[in-house]
């Protein structure tokens, strides 16, 4: 029998990056918020001090900060015809647990996606024709355009102290940027980060190429910088260990960097850890959130009664949040109808690697994000009609850290053990690099989140099944790009390379990146979307879902830049909209 707790104006379930926005914005507004997270409390001190945090073993390759997947998982299988089957070990993505989520373990690689990602389905169809969006490819326009999203990015940037150099202010291109991107008002917080020897080479390479390389845009921020709401922020000091790890430095934006300090004084914000939200519960109508169930650490079932449920749970949780509650229709593949679970979408990557006898590079040091970068294949930056397929890659040479147990390397053909492999890679490490292609994938009928039929979490309740595979289509876009990257990597002359394809099926083993999107997609049709445009439940007006699963597909870009810029703009509907008049925010 669950415990019924004190009512409060908002109850947020999960404390990682939209959770943080989302708790700062409400409690500004004069709500008193709760935040419950399964996981447990760390901040930069102690938990992320040097040197304990640069434990590659215990960090990387055991995954200390993400979720325990022998407490709960999920379960994947390619298509309908297989048995999907648990995943007992995180391989093709890390999802995060605890205080500040993913976004304690993130690179901070900020982007924005381009104005014509956001009307992706009728940009194709004007450019090519009706006809080349193929059957079964359903890829949709956002309700919600780059323009009214632009002041919101800002915010998120702005919050995070993000370093880059703008490529278009205001309509008016600037030197060194990325001249594909949208209109932006104003320049980045913070100067780009610094450029490593193999950066400066692929940045020389494209250039002469006639391509338009650029630094990568980055909240591992590059100078001590007060950001608006009064954190201190550190200054990157490029110490290698980023990605799955914390940052001792408070470089790395993050909850703990930017937000928390601010929520921990405020009386109007509760933050309880180490507490899983096991459902959310609605009353007789079905039509409306009364709060949520959660279990403590020491077992103990609570109900905590809310106004307003904000799911912050990450794309997965999120969508098996809603499954479990029955709240939306869960997508069937089938009929193609139901919100809840469609349009599920993973990122593309692969990669060349270029060997140079005569050059050294030392790999260890670097930062999550810093890299050289280009647009010039991603999106619709490049004539699709010839090439037939949708969607593009940026390709980049990046400067993240390589640390000794995970990054090796090697050109074709050399020993893969014994001692002829212990030479190989002591002489290739530091004379390698990678121009790696990370890129979109649109949206296919096929693959979809819903409930497993036959696996259960410790709570008794179904795991989400995931059902995904590459499509024809991204796989041509993989393969074309990645030769692209090839023709640079030829361009700098190397004495070995490697080409590695992504080739299907996909496989859940290998990391590839934790841009998993979709499965509680916005749109402005209910029947084939779970949010509307200000990611509330079309089903009950006062649950909103925030996070990457609101994307209708993947667009090449990274998410995080337009997460955050989607919690601001779900915030400010919040408080400027619904807090007036409670109820539906779209009507059809
Ligand atoms: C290794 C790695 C590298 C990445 N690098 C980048 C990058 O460079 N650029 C980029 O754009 N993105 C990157 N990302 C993605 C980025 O971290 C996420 O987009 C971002 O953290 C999503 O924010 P969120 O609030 O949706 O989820 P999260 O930040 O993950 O927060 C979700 C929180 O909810 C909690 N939770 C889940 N279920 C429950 C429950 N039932 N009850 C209570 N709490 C619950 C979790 O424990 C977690 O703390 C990376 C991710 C990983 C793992
Ligand atoms: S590379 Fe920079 S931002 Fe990343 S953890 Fe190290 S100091 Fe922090």
């Amino acid at each position: 029998m669950a415990t019924k707790l004190k009512s409060v104006d908002a109850v947020i379930v999960g404390f990682g990056w939209t959770g943080a926005v989302l708790a700062r914005e409400l409690t500004k507004a004069g709500l008193n918020v709760v935040a419950i997270e399964r996981g447990g409390m760390r901040d930069t001190t102690p938990e992320f001090s040097a040197p304990m945090i640069h434990d590659e073993l215990r960090f990387a390759i055991r995954h200390d900060l993400m979720q325990d997947a022998s407490r709960e998982t999920l379960t994947f299988r390619n298509n309908v015809n297989q048995t999907a089957l648990p995943i007992r070990r995180w391989g093709s993505f890390l999802p995060g647990n605890g205080v500040g989520g993913a976004g304690v373990h993130w690179n901070g690689q900020h982007y924005r996606f381009a104005p014509s990602e956001f009307r992706i389905r009728s940009h194709y169809q004007e450019r090519y024709g009706k006809k080349f969006i193929p059957e079964g490819m359903t890829i949709q326009d956002w309700p919600v355009t780059y323009d009214e999203l632009e002041p919101y990015y800002d915010r998120f940037e702005y919050l995070c102290g993000t370093a880059g150099k703008a490529g278009n202010i205001k309509g008016v291109i600037q030197q060194g940027g990325n001249p594909f991107e949208g209109p932006r008002a104003r320049e980045y917080p913070n100067p780009a980060m610094k450029r490593s020897f193999q950066m400066k080479m692929f940045e020389d390479a494209t250039r002469e190429m006639g391509f338009h390389p650029y630094v990568q845009p980055s909240s591992d921020v590059t100078q001590p910088y007060t950001n608006p709401e009064g954190v201190d922020m550190g200054s990157c000091v490029y110490c290698g260990f980023c990605e799955r790890f914390g940052c001792e430095m408070s470089a790395k934006a993050s909850a703990q960097s930017t937000l928390l300090p601010v929520l921990l004084k405020d009386p109007k914000f509760e933050l309880r850890t180490l507490s899983h939200v096991t459902k959310v519960n609605l009353d007789s109508t079905r039509k409306k959130a009364t709060g949520v169930t959660y279990v403590d650490s020491q077992g103990r079932e609570f109900e905590q009664p809310a106004d307003l449920v904000l799911l912050c749970a990450f794309v997965l949780h999120n969508a098996r949040l809603m499954m479990l509650s029955g709240i939306g229709r869960i997508y069937d593949p089938k009929t193609g109808k139901g919100g809840v679970g469609r349009n599920y979408a993973y990122q593309m990557s692969s990669s060349v690697t270029a060997h140079f006898n005569d050059k050294v590079f030392n790999p260890f040091m670097g930062a999550g994000a810093c890299a050289m970068i280009m647009d010039d294949f991603n999106y619709d930056n490049f004539d699709h009609g010839p090439l037939g397929f949708i969607g593009g890659s940026y390709l980049c040479v990046e400067s993240k850290g390589q640390r000794p147990i995970d990054f090796r390397n090697l050109p074709p053909g050399e020993p893969r053990w014994g001692k002829g492999w212990k030479q190989s890679v002591s002489h290739w490490y530091n004379r390698t690099f990678v121009i790696a292609a990370f890129g979109s994938v649109t949206a296919q009928r096929g693959n979809y989140l819903d409930l497993d039929p036959n696996y259960k979490d410790g709570f008794g309740n179904p795991l989400l099944r995931m059902t995904f595979d590459f499509s024809k289509n991204d796989l041509d876009m993989s393969k074309y790009c990645t030769d692209r990257a090839a023709d640079i990597a030829k361009h700098m002359n190397p004495d070995k390379m490697g080409i590695n394809y992504r080739k299907g099926p996909y496989s859940i083993v290998p990391y590839q990146t934790t841009h998993t999107t979709g499965g509680t997609m916005m749109g402005a049709d209910p029947s084939t979307s779970a949010v509307n445009r200000y990611l509330q439940s079309w089903d009950v007006s006062n649950v909103f879902v925030m996070g990457a699963g609101a994307f209708p597909q993947n667009p090449s870009h990274n998410p995080t830049g337009t997460v955050g810029a989607l919690a601001y703009w779900a915030a400010d509907a919040i408080t400027k909209k619904y807090l007036k008049s409670p109820g539906r925010l779209v009507h059809t």
